[in-house]
């Protein structure tokens, strides 16, 4: 993604908005099947997590409200479980979109990047370390990468939900599981590395 919105889009509603989706975002050009029926809105199960559900947010991009959109969180609390996708009547590749729509947030400026990197540095690492994601350690370490009394509030922010998954047995407080050949993980992982840095480079 790499060509920007009309300079108009400064505007809270800018009219070229919607063709610069339809051309740019991955499935985009699929957007003007959708006939508002809520069905995805209806069926996301992270729906109430979001600023605005999928449905509201392609009407949004109809009407030209490019700011809203692109800062809105929707994109990011989609676990891309594909239930929209499945559910649509009009097919429209709803979870495809909104990942086109987080990338293009990203590349415009308008996604937190300095969260968004800190918690990919710490699900890296966990994955990288273990060959698991353990959702304790990935959370501390995201936590704490913003620092000790910032990771201290979020700790005690969210000790509630902790306690209730520990409790449910949704999360367990043993040692972090770990895959048998992490050293031929971490080979693989740095041969990919190796492999994209060529053709960054190319
Ligand atoms: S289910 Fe499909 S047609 Fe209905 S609102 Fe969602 S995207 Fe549009
Ligand atoms: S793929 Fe995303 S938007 Fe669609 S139902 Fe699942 S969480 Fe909701």
């Amino acid at each position: 993604m790499s060509v920007a919105p009309p300079e108009e889009s400064k505007r809270k509603y800018d009219l070229g908005f919607a063709s610069w989706v339809y051309e740019n975002v991955e499935g985009g050009d699929k957007l003007a099947m959708c006939m508002q029926c809520g069905v995805c809105s209806g069926s996301c199960p992270i729906g109430t997590e979001m600023d605005h559900g999928p449905r509201k947010l392609f009407m949004m991009i109809r009407a030209g409200m490019k700011e809203a959109v692109l800062a809105s969180n929707t994109m990011w609390n989609c676990t891309a479980c594909f239930n929209c996708v499945v559910r649509c009547p009009r097919e429209v590749p709803v979870a495809y979109i909104l990942k086109g729509l987080g990338s293009a947030a990203v590349d415009l400026g308008y996604a937190k990047k300095e969260d968004t990197v800190r918690f990919s540095k710490a699900f890296w690492w966990s994955a990288r370390t273990y060959g698991r994601t353990d959702e304790r350690l990935v959370t501390a370490k995201y936590y704490f990468s913003g620092g000790l009394v910032a990771g201290m509030k979020k700790g005690l922010e969210n000790s509630k939900i902790a306690l209730g998954m520990i409790k449910a047995k949704r999360m367990h407080l043993g040692a972090s599981h770990k895959i048998k050949d992490r050293k031929g993980l971490q080979a693989i992982l740095a041969k990919a590395a190796e492999i994209e840095a060529r053709e960054k480079e190319g």
